[in-house]
């Protein structure tokens, strides 16, 4: 089993994991990353893995830095589901299309500055319109607490992370490995209403609590359980 950090690797926004195990790949996030003047080029590179090879993606919520490229996923050619919480699939039908609308305007902006003969950042969008609305058609909303099986070896559990409407601590059990996925959670700034629930132990920790990355071992308990 592998799990490779691709993106939000020292540093908060580009979250996107990539998980391989016994010929099943699959992504846990697939962020932008935000902040900088790097971060528009960083978008643009190609994916550091085969889209068409990813066979579905979980998503902890719904913040751009974690699901902003998910129609350049799809725009790759990544064709399978993306299981995320109701809240969550209702929140991307908005910001997916107003960040596409951004990048569809940036782009024509930057064709306008070409035609003027100035120097000018690319002026493709990193993914259109159309490319969102053929994303958003491959989410798939799960319920809170119940166990679902997204592949034959795979079985997950979305538990309520009171992060923003709709996140999730996601439970991840894989034949080798328990894992354990979860947005960022401030100390303070948690919604009120949304206590995040207690979990299960796990074998290996993908945490992402007080915006940093770690992987801990499982005799550690993370400050939000
Ligand atoms: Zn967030």
């Amino acid at each position: 089993m592998n799990l490779h950090f691709m993106g939000a690797a020292q540093e908060v926004t580009g979250s996107c994991y990539l998980m391989e195990t016994k010929g099943l790949r699959f992504l846990v996030d697939c962020g932008m990353v935000q902040g900088g003047r790097e971060a528009p080029a960083r978008n643009r590179q190609p994916f550091g893995f085969d889209a068409k090879k990813i066979d579905f993606v979980l998503l902890t919520h719904a913040h751009i830095d974690h699901s902003g490229l998910l129609p350049k996923l799809t725009r790759a050619g990544f064709k399978g589901p993306i299981y995320t919480t109701s809240a969550t699939a209702d929140l991307l039908g908005v910001m997916l299309p107003d960040s596409a609308h951004i990048q569809e305007a940036d782009a024509e902006r930057a064709k306008r500055r070409s035609r003027r003969g100035k120097t000018t950042a690319a002026s493709a969008p990193i993914y259109t319109m159309q490319d969102t609305r053929e994303c958003l058609r491959q989410v798939q909303a799960v319920g809170y607490d119940d166990k679902h099986d997204p592949h034959p070896a795979v079985r997950c559990r979305f538990r309520d992370a009171g992060h923003i409407l709709g996140s999730a601590i996601i439970e991840v059990w894989i034949t080798e490995s328990d894992i354990f996925w979860a947005p960022p959670l401030s100390r303070s700034g948690s919604l009120k209403a949304v206590r995040p629930q207690r979990s299960c132990s796990a074998g290996i920790w993908a945490s992402q609590g007080d915006q940093s990355c770690a992987i801990r071992p499982s005799s550690r308990r993370p400050t939000f359980c």
